[in-house]
């Protein structure tokens, strides 16, 4: 420590700030003493092209923290954890939103709609990592599908609490009529652009004009 100090090249004149870390900016600041976790790979899916409320309850989702009847078990409340959509299986996010009939009717739907081939989905995951793939570009197409996704478990999610509190479950044809339409409206998008990119030729038929 002595000998630092000695061979430290001390001049006469005033003290200057320095920063070592690049050019400074209060990023730059806030990033060198905040402690990061790890990347959130389908952050962006979020946050982009839908509404904050839907981005935060997706988030939520995603997180696995909403209160499914699984995650109220895990709380210790005395729940049951059957399904009330199907009673097919348990009230988990990975049965909710896509082992459910009720989900497999909106994703199929909302395809249908877009005229895309359904997927193979294997698990919520596959789901999300499929969205991660198809909406990498700045085009207008991989712009509705990034808000295609969260709107749409948002929309599983809130027919759900509909079910859940007025005993009516909702029809996935008119959900999926919702989620097109909520993801339209939100990006301003023209069903003339929606027919360029998606060719929907059913979509006057169906929905418009019925
Ligand atoms: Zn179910």
């Amino acid at each position: 420590m002595k000998t630092a100090i000695q061979q430290t090249d001390i001049h006469a004149g005033s003290d200057q700030i320095k920063w070592k870390h690049g050019n400074f900016s209060l990023k730059a600041a806030w990033n060198c003493c905040r402690v990061t976790g790890n990347r959130c790979t389908w952050a962006r899916l979020c946050w982009k092209h839908c509404r904050s409320r839907i981005s935060l309850c997706v988030v939520i989702i995603l997180h696995n923290k909403n209160l499914s009847f699984v995650n109220l078990q895990k709380r210790g409340l005395p729940v049951t954890s059957i399904c009330h959509n199907c009673y097919a299986g348990d009230h988990s996010n990975e049965h909710l939103f896509y082992h459910c009939g009720f989900a497999v009717e909106i994703w199929r739907g909302v395809f249908d709609l877009l005229q895309l081939q359904v997927p193979q989905f294997l698990s919520l995951n596959h789901i999300v990592d499929w969205f991660l793939q198809n909406t990498m570009t700045k085009s207008l197409k991989s712009k509705i599908l990034n808000g295609i996704f969260p709107v749409t478990l948002w929309k599983i999610w809130s027919s759900r609490n509909a079910m859940l509190h007025t005993g009516i479950q909702e029809q996935s044809s008119h959900a999926v009529q919702a989620i097109i339409w909520d993801v339209n409206t939100y990006l301003n998008i023209s069903l003339a652009d929606l027919l360029i990119v998606f060719g929907l030729q059913f979509f006057f038929l169906r929905y418009v004009v019925c």
